[in-house]
């Protein structure tokens, strides 16, 4: 995707925060072994500089969702170890084994593809992170047996295979609405009671057991075990959507700005935008920003405030693909800067604002940032 170099719609990522977030999580983890969640682009925010950023100060790891990801990050020379949350395809297992990137594995079956692949390993040998479903039903056994019957295969072929973790994902640890059952606790005496009954005495070590994602991490911490999966967090944002305070100080990553590139005074009758919905009800100012859903500025975004010059506008007027009207309270001068995400004049936009608004969580806002902004890291 070309980026807009040539117009004012910027994203600013500060490294400072992200690196800042992620030692606020590990301290409050009594130092536990946290591994940065830089899965889908590092949540948009480019995962190699994240990586980079984070591993020059000593990070214990990261976590991607596909191969492609974790192959983009050791050719940037991430050398930490990297381990893919999602499924992979055991034809891949050779590549995997090669690039030392661990894989999620869900059944015994896949080790049985994977070792018809083992020639291929060389003298590596391909690192397994065992997936439980504790009650997120994605991925992963659901009973002592299958889990055993994975670390057994891996005990009995310890020249091609070495259990580095087991692990499991909570459904429910960032809301707090009554679900009518604790999930949380539910899953928690679930995944304990997987993890008691394995014996794991046949393996040469025994695997790091995790469960924290930045939810858990920050609201949970008795359940943090031997390490933490901390996503979104290591952005800054608060996983609840601000429902609950949170117990780590975090400090938003990501600021979205941009400038007014046309200003006009709308007469009553004049309508803005697709769909012609917005009328003007008297004489007022509208201001045209660069900046639209093909930027991951999305339609329900509609009526969100942006703020210019200290003052906090709604936009108005369908979302297009690439330009956003918001109302003004005056006349204001094109190139006037606009913040869409972000600190302005005492007013603050944060990502769970922008979520909130739309209708969604602040994983997804992030993720959207078009692929056309162009991101400057400070
Ligand atoms: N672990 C797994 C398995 C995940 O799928 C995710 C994110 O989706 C995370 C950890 C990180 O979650 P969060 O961004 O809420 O910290």
């Amino acid at each position: 995707m070309t980026k807009g170099y040539h117009r004012p719609t910027k994203a600013t990522v500060s490294l400072d925060a992200i690196v800042d977030n992620y030692f606020a999580i590990k301290k409050f983890a009594d130092n536990k072994p946290v591994y940065a969640v830089v899965k889908a682009d590092g949540y948009g925010l480019g995962a190699v500089p994240v990586a980079n950023a984070l591993q020059n100060r000593g990070a214990d790891g990261f976590c991607v969702a596909v191969t492609d990801e974790a192959m983009e990050l050791r050719d940037a020379g991430i050398i930490a170890p990297i381990m893919i949350l999602g499924l992979t395809d055991p034809d891949d297992a050779w590549l995997h084994a090669n690039m030392e990137i661990g894989v999620t594995v869900s059944d015994l079956q896949y080790l049985k593809y994977a070792k018809k692949h083992d020639k291929e390993f060389g003298r590596r040998k391909l690192h397994v992170h065992l997936k439980i479903d504790s009650g997120m039903g994605r991925i992963g056994v659901r009973t002592v047996e299958d889990a055993q019957a994975v670390v057994d295969y891996i005990a009995k072929h310890p020249k091609k295979f070495v259990l580095a973790s087991v692990f499991t994902h909570y459904a429910t640890a960032d809301t707090f609405t009554d679900h009518g059952i604790d999930k949380v606790e539910e899953q928690s005496a679930f995944f304990d009671n997987i993890i008691n009954h394995l014996d794991f005495s046949a393996l040469a070590e025994r695997p790091v057991i995790h469960q924290s994602n930045s939810a858990l991490s920050i609201w949970y911490p008795e359940k943090t075990k031997d390490a933490l999966r901390f996503g979104l967090g290591l952005y800054g944002s608060n996983p609840s959507m601000n429902d609950r305070e949170s117990t780590v100080d975090l400090t938003q990553a990501l600021t979205l700005e941009t400038e007014i590139i046309y200003v006009k005074q709308m007469h009553a009758g004049d309508t803005v935008s697709y769909g012609a919905e917005y009328v003007a009800e008297e004489d007022e100012w509208v201001a045209t920003l660069p900046i639209g859903y093909a930027d991951g500025w999305k339609r329900s975004y509609l009526g969100l405030n942006a703020i210019v010059d200290g003052e906090l506008c709604p936009t108005i007027g369908r979302i297009c693909m690439d330009q956003t009207l918001i109302h003004l309270p005056h006349e204001m001068p094109v190139g006037t800067k606009v913040t869409l995400i972000g600190t302005n004049g005492g007013h603050t936009v944060d990502i769970v604002d922008v979520a909130k608004h739309g209708g969604t969580i602040a994983h997804e806002v992030l993720t959207s940032l078009g692929q056309r902004v162009p991101i400057t890291y400070i």
